[in-house]
């Protein structure tokens, strides 16, 4: 992929590292990477500031010499487990890389059914593959030094950190929610269209990626700071929303897990 020397360069005549990379994947789509590698207008770029020792989808050699492991996917089974904490040993700095790293993603929307096996049916029809009951972000099982957000990651934010890492600098997730970017970008309100949107309490970063192309936001970053939920429950009921349509968003990728726990209770306890 590149050449695998660690060398020095400079910027501003000030020396950088170039640290070695690993990405893994556990149980996910593998997505995250892909957006990776699909970065062609800056991956040349982006490649001469780290060097690359794995990387399943991109490259065929493989080193457990790596100071960053970047890991997509959440822990499903017992051999994950074992290999997350293999990496988590080999690396100085552990990544958790997209939403199902961070809170489980998608894939822990089976932990609330009681029975696997029908589970296991609906997903993978007549060809199930192995998994455990629970589906768990890596911070079940290892310490995690940095996460980033998203199902997929944006690969221009990751861009941005990787640079930051090679320069020193500190890594700032945005405290503010979607809305602000949604608004920078000059958007008309989904909810002024008619559709449901989480942009008001979710963390920002991914310029309101979904909201720019008109579909609400389902909230893959997590909770912004200071989500306000009652404010957001308001906002629903004012544009005729109910508060099963906003559970279905809180409990898609794991990052509301709490909320949308309190608000399922809410509900059940209706009359
Ligand atoms: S579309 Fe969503 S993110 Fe954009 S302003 Fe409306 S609520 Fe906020
Ligand atoms: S708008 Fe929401 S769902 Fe879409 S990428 Fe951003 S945080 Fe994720």
């Amino acid at each position: 992929m590149n050449d695998r020397k660690t060398h020095t360069r400079t910027y501003l005549g000030v020396p950088l590292t170039r640290p070695t990379v690993a990405f893994f994947e556990l149980s996910s789509c593998e997505g995250c990477q892909l957006q990776i590698t699909n970065n062609e207008s800056t991956l040349l770029d982006f490649l001469s500031l780290i060097t690359v020792v794995n990387f399943r989808e991109a490259m065929t050699e493989k080193s457990d010499e790596y100071d960053i492991a970047f890991v997509e996917g959440s822990v499903t089974r017992a051999d994950e487990e074992d290999r997350l904490k293999t990496i988590r040993k080999n690396a100085k700095v552990l990544v958790a890389f997209g939403s199902c790293a961070c809170f489980g993603g998608v894939n822990q929307l089976k932990n609330r059914f009681n029975d696997s096996a029908w589970v296991k049916k609906q997903v993978y029809g007549d060809y199930p593959i192995e998994t455990n009951d629970e589906a768990r972000p890596l911070d079940a099982f290892v310490t995690v030094d940095l996460r980033i957000f998203g199902c997929p990651i944006k690969k221009e934010e990751v861009e941005k950190i990787v640079v930051n890492i090679a320069l020193g600098k500190a890594i700032v997730h945005p405290k503010y929610p979607v809305c602000m970017e949604c608004k920078a970008n000059e958007n008309v309100c989904l909810f002024d269209l008619g559709e449901p949107c989480l942009g008001p309490i979710t963390r920002a970063g991914c310029d309101s990626w979904c909201p720019n192309s008109r579909f609400g936001c389902w909230g893959c970053r997590g909770p912004a700071e200071d989500a306000n939920m009652e404010q957001m429950k308001e906002i629903m009921k004012k544009y005729g929303f109910s508060e099963e349509t906003m559970l279905d968003r809180l409990e898609c990728f794991g990052g509301f897990a709490k909320d949308a726990e309190k608000l399922r209770q809410m509900l059940a306890a209706k009359p």
